[in-house]
């Protein structure tokens, strides 16, 4: 049966299929229109993902982490009601926590933004930590992606995910951009253009709108 261990009710780690989810953190430097914070206070694999107040300490969510028996899960993921980059040294340093007490294989869930948030060449520090990094593509120019996510980086934003996707794909063993299948199929082809541009593998991912 599932625990869940609640900071103001809020789950700071849920299963999905065989693997182990980590709710890092509510924050986000975008505004996607099909983010699904915008109608839900969770998904469909946790009840609540939004944390009232506080977001848990990096101590905390390895307390969380250490009362589960890690070795059923066959990934352990970091993600977030939010983008998991924004708590960039928390995260590394569970990355290192988990590292020193098993050999798990850990992926990051990430929009790519993590060189603008952080101020500093964050795809360097995956080297070691990090088994495979899944980046949010959504649009195939910057003007595209502004339209769609409404980063507060601005046209910025594009060339940085590139840039970080670029810096993952030599530390990482598997890095992979994703889509929506909802997307237009010309829209879709011209991503996978982007997405081969930088080294990285393709991913047509489901809409999840809960
Ligand atoms: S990057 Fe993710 S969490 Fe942030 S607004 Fe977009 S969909 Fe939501």
């Amino acid at each position: 049966m599932e625990r869940k261990c609640k900071v103001e009710s809020a789950s700071i780690t849920y299963e999905y299929g065989t693997g182990l989810y980590i709710n890092m953190t509510n924050q986000c430097p975008n505004n996607c229109n099909f983010c699904l914070r915008k109608n839900s206070s969770g998904s469909l694999y946790a009840e609540n993902l939004w944390y009232q107040g506080k977001e848990p300490s990096k101590e905390e969510i390895w307390a969380e982490l250490a009362g589960r028996e890690l070795n059923r899960y066959t990934e352990i993921v970091f993600c977030g009601y939010g983008e998991p980059a924004c708590r960039w040294d928390d995260m590394m340093w569970l990355c290192d926590q988990l590292r020193a007490h098993g050999s798990h294989f850990i992926r990051i869930n990430t929009n790519g933004l993590a060189e603008l948030i952080t101020g500093k060449r964050a795809s360097l520090e995956l080297d070691g930590r990090v088994d495979a990094v899944s980046i949010s593509l959504n649009a195939s120019t910057p003007e595209k992606y502004d339209k769609l996510c409404h980063s507060k980086f601005g046209l910025e934003a594009f060339p940085a995910i590139l840039r970080f996707t670029a810096g993952a794909v030599l530390n990482v063993p598997h890095v992979r951009m994703t889509v929506v299948s909802t997307m237009p199929k010309e829209e879709i082809d011209a991503c996978r253009k982007v997405c081969e541009s930088v080294g990285a593998d393709f991913y047509i991912r489901e809409y999840i709108s809960k």
